[in-house]
């Protein structure tokens, strides 16, 4: 019957339905459970489904549980998708910004691969990291430079670019405690010992952390997958090859 309500999870996570998700969960569905490597979680996140995400996030669900192919998480499906308050959501429940998938790439990179100005936003106010470079060098200000292209997108660019590089002049890195978030260089901030993904102002912000939701994703943030699949590859190479006839024009 379990298997049944694994199922019946999914389906109701799928197509936002916040009471199928309860009476699923009451049924003793697995939390965690995938389907196609699509958790309730990962449904709830492409889809903003905030109050499943809300639901789930309270009940236990991994925000660190990626597919296998691209390595994509709740994380950087919600941020591609514009979907702000989930995006909030996941990191307030432990979620890491600077969380890798199989291209290197950050849910900040994403965001503005995406065109989502907003997320993208409020990912640097959380303390997303903008001098990351994704497996080809690339960074998140020449994402904008790329993908933000054309007259309609000039002030979403011009905000986005504002914003990477006001946050590249003043160094200043955040509390990885959301709670927290406080401002601090890279050498006043305490980088957590285990993944060295995540930084805090002090012990008690780190220890804070570390029971909202890090202690399940701490080490588990670095791309684990198989590879990517072919097709994705040569997608990939073709953008790289186009982005540098670009620069060299
Ligand atoms: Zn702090
Ligand atoms: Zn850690």
């Amino acid at each position: 019957m379990a298997e049944d309500a694994n199922e019946a999870l999914l389906y109701a996570a799928r197509n936002g339905c916040l009471q199928g998700v309860k009476d699923a969960l009451k049924a003793g569905a697995d939390i965690d459970y995938e389907d196609d490597e699509i958790t309730a979680l990962l449904h709830a996140s492409i889809n903003g489904d905030v109050d499943i995400a809300r639901l789930l996030l309270r009940q236990g669900a991994s925000v660190s549980k990626r597919t296998k192919q691209i390595s994509c998480g709740p994380l950087h499906a919600a941020a591609g998708n514009g979907h702000t308050e989930v995006v909030k959501l996941l990191v307030h429940h432990g979620a890491t910004l600077a969380v890798r998938d199989a291209y290197q790439r950050t849910p900040l990179m994403v965001a503005i691969m995406y065109k989502q100005v907003d997320t993208g936003r409020q990912l640097i106010e959380l303390g997303a990291r903008v001098d990351l470079t994704d497996d080809q060098g690339v960074a998140a200000k020449r994402y904008c430079e790329f993908y933000m292209k054309g007259e309609d997108l000039d002030c979403a660019r011009k905000e986005m670019l504002g914003l990477i590089e006001e946050a590249l002049k003043t160094k200043l890195l955040r509390c990885c405690n959301p709670t927290c978030g406080k401002p601090g260089y890279r050498s006043t901030l305490k980088l957590c010992a285990q993944c060295k993904l995540t930084r805090y102002c002090s012990r008690d912000c780190q220890k804070q952390h570390w029971t909202v939701g890090h202690k399940k994703s701490c080490g588990h943030d670095a791309y684990t997958g198989n590879g990517p699949d072919p097709l994705y590859l040569k997608l990939t190479r073709l953008r790289i090859a186009y982005q540098n006839s670009l620069q060299q024009t």
